[in-house]
């Protein structure tokens, strides 16, 4: 079999070779418990959580004491939330008001949904526009009308929007509003300072980041506004217990350190190619609409709509040699309409017919061809079959 063109980096990228030595190596030969203190072997294994903290630190502008490592982005969220909201419970006695955007990932938005059902916080739901952007002076007038916690993704994981997380931040620390960012999608992609941001919790994950599936990362700016959700082990700090997955941490703070020297030249290359694409299809597309927001979208983001053709009728006919995707990564395999999509309110031809493309730093010149000439075929085999 021919390996397709893998064009689905928003769902996952591959693993960068140098970040895969490394974790054989914590497999194979440096596979000691961190929390084996009584051996050598152990030391090794902790020392190596301690490189990897800096590293993950680094790259998002944060202190190394302050990350908590997790199996992923999706338990760093549930982790911030649960945590904050037992946290604010003690303290205050009464739910924390939590205002969300409604484009956030459906690990927050399905937390948050189960805090407030089980009354235990209150929502409010910040919109969007067409291009999924916020109305920043709409977002301060819901803070300063009282909210606890704000949380506001790096970028979309659909249509690829980046928000400006500095203004957010300076709006959210005015008001003594804390700050959750799943910046799972932005995280090595585009600059990051929680420092200057003022995030008070961040979510990454590995695998959006050519490290490993299944580690993620939790960075708590004040440990005092986390409870822990499981009990067991006084592993980082209590909060987070449990045996830690050395080799996975150690890809994920590899990953981070290669991102942080490679970034801006990969994400230029990556923004050309998706450029490239982007006109390609424009021009011999006719009617193809191009959503999100173009100057401020994920570089290697393309979220493109085809209204005449339902996007199943473009997977099927390029499947087994292109990896791209109808929306984002799903667990249950059953197609739902993306909660994205509906709130840019974008008409139900554009929704069915989107399509997410997402480049990565591993592509080449000559598969950023060859997709174009297959999608390009895909869709006049589509029509010439819807009329015949
Ligand atoms: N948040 C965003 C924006 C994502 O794109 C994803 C993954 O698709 C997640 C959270 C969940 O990340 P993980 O797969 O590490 O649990």
């Amino acid at each position: 079999m021919v390996r397709p063109i893998y064009l689905d980096n928003h769902a996952t990228t591959p693993v960068d070779p140098r970040v895969a030595a490394i974790v054989l190596r914590f497999f194979l030969e440096d596979f000691g418990n961190a929390g084996s203190a009584d051996h050598i072997i152990g030391d090794h294994a902790d020392a190596a959580l301690s490189v990897a903290r800096n590293h993950v630190a680094a790259l998002l502008g944060s202190l190394p004491d302050d990350v908590i490592f997790t199996s992923g982005a999706t338990e760093s969220i549930s982790l911030a939330l649960q945590g904050f909201v037992a946290a604010r419970l003690r303290r205050t006695k009464r739910p924390p008001r939590i205002a969300l955007t409604a484009v956030e990932h459906s690990a927050v938005l399905e937390t948050v949904k189960a805090l407030t059902a089980a009354g235990r916080a209150s929502s409010v739901v910040l919109p969007v526009d067409r291009s999924a952007r916020l109305d920043l002076d709409e977002l301060a007038r819901v803070v300063r009308s009282g909210v606890d916690l704000l949380c506001v993704m790096g970028a979309n994981n659909e249509v690829g929007t980046v928000y400006p997380l500095v203004e957010i931040g300076r709006i959210a620390e005015a008001s003594g509003t804390l700050f959750l960012c799943d910046a799972t999608q932005a995280a090595g992609k585009v600059q990051l300072s929680i420092d200057s941001s003022a995030i008070s919790f961040t979510a990454i994950s590995a695998h959006k980041m050519y490290g490993p599936m299944g580690v993620g990362a939790l960075i708590v700016r004040d440990r005092r506004d986390l409870e822990p959700v499981s009990w067991g082990g006084q592993q980082q700090h209590g909060l987070r217990p449990g045996t830690l997955n050395v080799p996975g941490i150690v890809g994920l703070g590899e990953a981070c350190r290669l991102r942080r020297l490679e970034m801006v030249a990969d994400e230029a290359a990556i923004a050309l190619f998706r450029d490239q694409l982007q006109y390609a299809l424009s021009s011999e597309i006719d009617g193809l609409i191009i959503n999100g927001a173009h100057g401020e979208r994920l570089a290697g983001n393309l979220h493109v709509s085809i209204p005449d053709v339902p996007n199943g009728a473009i997977i099927a006919r390029v499947r087994e040699r292109l990896a791209i995707a109808t929306g984002a990564a799903c667990a249950s395999g059953i197609e739902a309409p993306s909660h994205v999509l509906r709130a840019m309110r974008l008409p139900t031809s554009i929704q069915d017919g989107a399509l997410r493309i997402g480049v990565g730093k591993f592509n080449t010149q000559a598969e950023i061809s060859e997709a174009s000439e297959l999608l390009v075929r895909a869709v006049g085999d589509a029509r010439k079959a819807m009329v015949a």
